[in-house]
């Protein structure tokens, strides 16, 4: 708590940034940026237009066009990348208290998780702008000599949500520049405060003109624009499943690349040989930090019915000591959820499974106590007597909500775990080993942890999601494309 200033936060309206400088929107409006833990307005924000994407592309295309950054070596490429990593490290605090502010994360949390992450993001990609790849191939009878490239795709939009701003703008940024793109930054409407100052990083560390571009906004068609623009080489989006399927439309007209990072409605399946305290712990990490809003999030409690009744005891019994606070409480556990649209999305989902027969155990209700009542604060939930079929069982919730379901055989476990549109991520909790390997292999998930909840970001591990949960690759060679050099030998 001591280390946190709130005139941190800027007074004047946070600016676009475009071909390497600060701007107003085009029509000069501004949107307010607001703390989900008051729902008071803390800054204000500049609000981008169609012709600030316009701008901002034709400021990236001139860039990878005409401009030195694809065209220096990934050496080179790495040392701007590092400078932006250690002038984060430098202003650590200050990220992780204006990422708290905007979108309810706890601050200790961001600090101790996100901006590491962060930092990491842009170090380990300086390093890896300097091993990109390539192949040499044998022709069958040495008439040719081939080889492959990875080369940058050129323009790339990057579409991010407002559930870890900081971090995905990172992650992604450095790995589309150390590839020698250029970027058109797109945050949130509900999530630019930390992209908007990071911009100021990229300002400082004097990127060529145009490399990286900033355009935030409240219009949700912002992201749709730079989808369609035919100046725009690639998009990646990181978002909800039904964006990601018009992004997919969107982007036909122009025949473009598109990665999608999408939903999840994730199971954590509970064996009858786990250590169950534990799994409970981790469980409970997985399902309620950041208040259930991550992608990855443990959402569905699979456990096997002979530790179904311990396991549940424990879990009510530890979650109902979680401490919901203030964002900014060193000792806060749960927070508030993003804005009082997905307050009242949350609360229709606890509405609704109570109404298809589900049994709420635990929580279920907004906070009404002072001061939090002026926040979105939900209380932690729990689910039993949850079938397959029931929408609280099927949907992304994206809330502090936990469904459990029983189930006898590792057959059914799998059954009911790959029984919904998703395939982002699954825990799985057994001391025999052969059966942890069996199942993760019949999971269909991109990323499963065993004996554990989340895993450490790992910037090259393939965590691309299965099913409706995403499309396009991992990775930095997310952001290349293969060139084939053939050369006839005479
Ligand atoms: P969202 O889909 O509402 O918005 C994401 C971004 O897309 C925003 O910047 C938004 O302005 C933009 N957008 C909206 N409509 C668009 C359109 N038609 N064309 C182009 N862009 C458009 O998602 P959200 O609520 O910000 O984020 C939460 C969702 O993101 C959850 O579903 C979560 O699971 C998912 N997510 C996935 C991952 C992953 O790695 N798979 C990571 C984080 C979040």
């Amino acid at each position: 708590m001591s280390q946190i200033n709130w005139s941190w936060i800027q007074s004047e309206p946070y600016q676009l940034f475009i071909n390497g400088e600060f701007t107003n929107a085009s029509e000069g409006g501004v949107f307010e940026i607001i703390n989900p833990a008051t729902n008071e307005t803390i800054a204000t924000g500049s609000d981008g237009t169609h012709g600030d994407i316009d701008r901002a592309v034709a400021a990236a295309r001139a860039a990878f066009d005409h401009g030195p950054w694809p065209r220096m070596t990934g050496k080179e490429r790495g040392r701007y990348l590092r400078r932006v990593a250690d002038l984060l490290e430098a202003n650590q605090e200050k990220f992780a208290f204006l990422e708290a502010a905007d979108v309810g994360k706890t601050f200790a949390r961001t600090l101790d998780y996100a901006l590491p992450q962060a930092i990491d993001g842009f170090e380990y990609h300086a390093a890896k702008a300097r091993e990109l790849g390539g192949e040499v191939r044998q022709v069958p009878e040495g008439t040719f000599f081939n080889y492959h490239l990875w080369e940058p795709m050129g323009v790339v939009g990057e579409i991010l949500p407002w559930n870890g701003p900081l971090m995905m703008a990172c992650h992604k940024v450095s790995a589309i520049l150390a590839a020698g793109n250029t970027v058109i930054v797109k945050p949130s409407e509900n999530g630019s405060l930390t992209n908007l100052e990071l911009a100021k990083i990229f300002a400082e560390v004097d990127f060529p003109p145009g490399v990286v571009n900033v355009v935030a906004g409240q219009n949700r068609e912002l992201g749709a624009r730079l989808v369609e623009h035919p100046a725009v080489d690639m998009v990646s989006l990181t978002g909800g499943t039904e964006t990601g399927k018009k992004v997919l439309q969107q982007a036909a007209g122009t025949v473009k690349k598109v990665a999608l990072e999408l939903g999840g409605k994730n199971p954590n399946i509970i064996f009858d040989d786990a250590d169950i305290e534990d799994a409970v712990q981790w469980a409970i990490y997985g399902a309620f930090a950041d208040q259930g809003q991550i992608c990855v999030s443990g959402s569905r409690l699979l456990l096997q019915q002979p530790v179904y009744e311990e396991f549940l005891e424990l879990l009510v019994d530890k979650v109902s000591q979680l401490k919901i606070g203030d964002t900014m409480d060193d000792d806060t556990d749960v927070g508030p959820v993003i804005t009082p649209a997905h307050e009242k999305k949350v609360l229709d989902y606890i509405a609704t499974g109570q109404q298809e027969g589900a049994h709420l155990v635990l929580g279920g209700k907004k906070v009404t106590t002072t001061p939090l009542d002026k926040g979105n604060y939900i209380e932690p939930t729990i689910f039993t007597g949850v079938t397959p079929n029931m929408c609280i069982a099927q949907e992304e919730i994206f809330g502090p909500v936990v469904t459990v379901q029983p189930f006898q055989t590792d057959e059914e476990a799998l059954e009911i775990a790959n029984g919904v549109e998703y395939g982002l991520a699954a825990g799985i909790w057994t001391r025999d080993v052969d059966r942890a390997i069996r199942t993760a292999g019949q999971i269909r998930a991109g990323q499963i942890y065993l004996n554990s909840y989340f895993s450490p970001a790992m910037l090259d591990s393939p965590t691309e999601g299965h099913k409706y949960s995403g499309v396009g690759g991992a990775g930095i060679h997310k952001y290349m494309q293969e060139k084939s050099v053939f050369l006839r030998m005479k």
